[in-house]
């Protein structure tokens, strides 16, 4: 089995690229990274296809299949990555992942002899417009930050924060993909039923308490067939790579419908993605142990490995940043609202895809999972506003006149991660940006789309 935690060559720090903008110090993406995206020139009628990011540039991948420089297994990636999502080289599996992500790695080296071929199938990133890179079957969305987990529920259920479930079962439910969108988009502030405090029946109107949530997406490779279970010793063999991803969330809708059957309307009006998918090679380097603090209970079997409790998490910075209609107008820049990291999570991602499998369900080639809001140990990590305004009760400061506890309408929220460590070359996962409009009118309710 390949062993996608092992460093290898394309690792190796020290390579750098003819390309020169991805040599550049704080680069998102080096040659070590090479993550997929599914894009266009913008302004364009041409066919959406796959890229690799490379400083600031985009390797066109059907270019590339076209000018029939590379053989064998990168070859057979090539063919499908050249489409237009790219859910047949997910299902293609990690051996050809690999040998795509190597020949690219060999291409774009410094004094690689495809130099010449190569550099006419690039496109320059602030030319390329981007689509969400996988038909999206099914999206899975987590909870798997007991820090985001225990604020959120004290709010919801003050005596009784955390469920005995939590620190047993990976808490999931299933969410829509139709809405997913990816960077750049816009949506209308949700309408829906909510009950005011105080009262006993509900009201119907816009969402007064729009929210962002501060995820990961994890796309899945090839699947499994229905009825058959994906050991935690393989479960990451089946994880195409990780996306930035917020979920967007109204907070008095889900209040009111969340019991007894989890999220609904509160959360699939919007979600949004970066459009980079970076691959768990890519990511090998900022391996480290799984943190659990003293007097957890162990995971149940399927669920627990040495390998998972050594290697399991990953440490990814994440940062959540507002940029306001008033600071837009003024050129001010996005400000930080907070910043954590993935290797806080209670639940990897290698324990989320064992456990989604368990009962048999079978995951298919581009489906994906949230990971759930990542929210560190301290109330400065939360990634939130929910957590951040302590439910709305202490609106944080924004700017030097504003002051937010949930989202306005005109806002945008921006999203990055990256990996970061003496010895390693930095991997950045770049940005996911939405942008909140106001609440649709009666008239706007009835559009049909074909
Ligand atoms: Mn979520």
């Amino acid at each position: 089995m390949t062993d996608l935690n092992l460093l290898d060559a394309t690792n190796d720090p020290r390579r750098r690229s003819w390309v020169a903008s991805a040599n550049a110090t704080g680069c998102d993406f080096p040659i070590q990274n090479l993550p997929y995206a599914v894009f266009r020139r913008r302004n364009s009628n041409e066919a959406f296809r796959g890229g690799i990011a490379i400083g600031d540039q985009i390797l066109d991948l059907a270019a590339v299949a076209k000018s029939a420089v590379f053989e064998a297994g990168a070859a057979r990636a090539l063919q499908a990555a050249g489409q237009a999502s790219l859910n047949a080289l997910m299902q293609l599996g990690p051996d050809i992942w690999r040998a795509l992500r190597d020949a690219v790695f060999q291409s774009l080296r410094d004094g690689s002899p495809l130099q010449a071929a190569l550099k006419t199938c690039l496109v320059p990133q602030s030319e390329a417009y981007y689509s969400v890179p996988a038909q999206i079957g099914d999206f899975t969305d987590f909870y798997s930050s007991v820090y985001h987990a225990t604020t959120v529920g004290r709010m919801f259920r003050p005596d009784n924060p955390l469920l005995p479930n939590y620190k047993w079962i990976p808490i999931g439910y299933h969410g829509r993909s139709s809405s997913i969108g990816v960077s750049g988009q816009s949506f209308s502030r949700p309408h829906g039923q909510r009950l005011p405090p105080g009262q006993s029946a509900p009201i119907v109107g816009p969402s007064a308490r729009v929210d962002y949530e501060l995820e990961l997406g994890i796309f899945i490779g090839a699947g499994n067939s229905l009825g058959t279970q994906i050991p935690l010793s393989r479960a990451e063999s089946h994880i195409f790579g990780l996306c930035l991803l917020n979920d967007w969330s109204a907070r008095d809708l889900q209040a009111w419908e969340y019991q007894p059957l989890g999220p609904f309307l509160a959360k699939n009006f919007a979600t949004t993605i970066s459009p980079w998918i970076v691959s768990l090679q890519a990511l090998a380097p900022f391996r480290v142990p799984v943190e659990r603090p003293e007097g957890e209970p162990p995971p149940l079997a399927y669920l627990d490995s040495e390998a998972n409790r050594v290697a399991g998490a990953i440490d990814i910075r994440l940062d959540a940043w507002l940029e306001t209609a008033a600071m837009r107008e003024r050129g001010d820049p996005p400000q930080r609202l907070s910043s954590t990291s993935f290797r806080h999570s209670y639940w990897t991602i290698a324990q989320l895809v064992a456990h989604h499998t368990i009962n048999g369900c079978n995951l298919v080639a581009g489906d994906l999972f949230g990971t759930g809001t990542q929210s560190g140990p301290t109330p400065e990590e939360a990634g939130s506003l929910l957590e951040l305004s302590a439910g709305g009760s202490k609106p944080i400061k924004v700017g030097d006149t504003e002051r937010r506890a949930f989202l306005e309408d005109g806002d945008s929220v921006i999203m990055r991660g990256w990996c970061e460590k003496p010895g390693a070359a930095r991997i950045g996962l770049g940005e996911v940006r939405g942008h909140l409009l106001p609440a649709l009118s009666p008239s706007q309710t009835s559009q049909t789309t074909g």
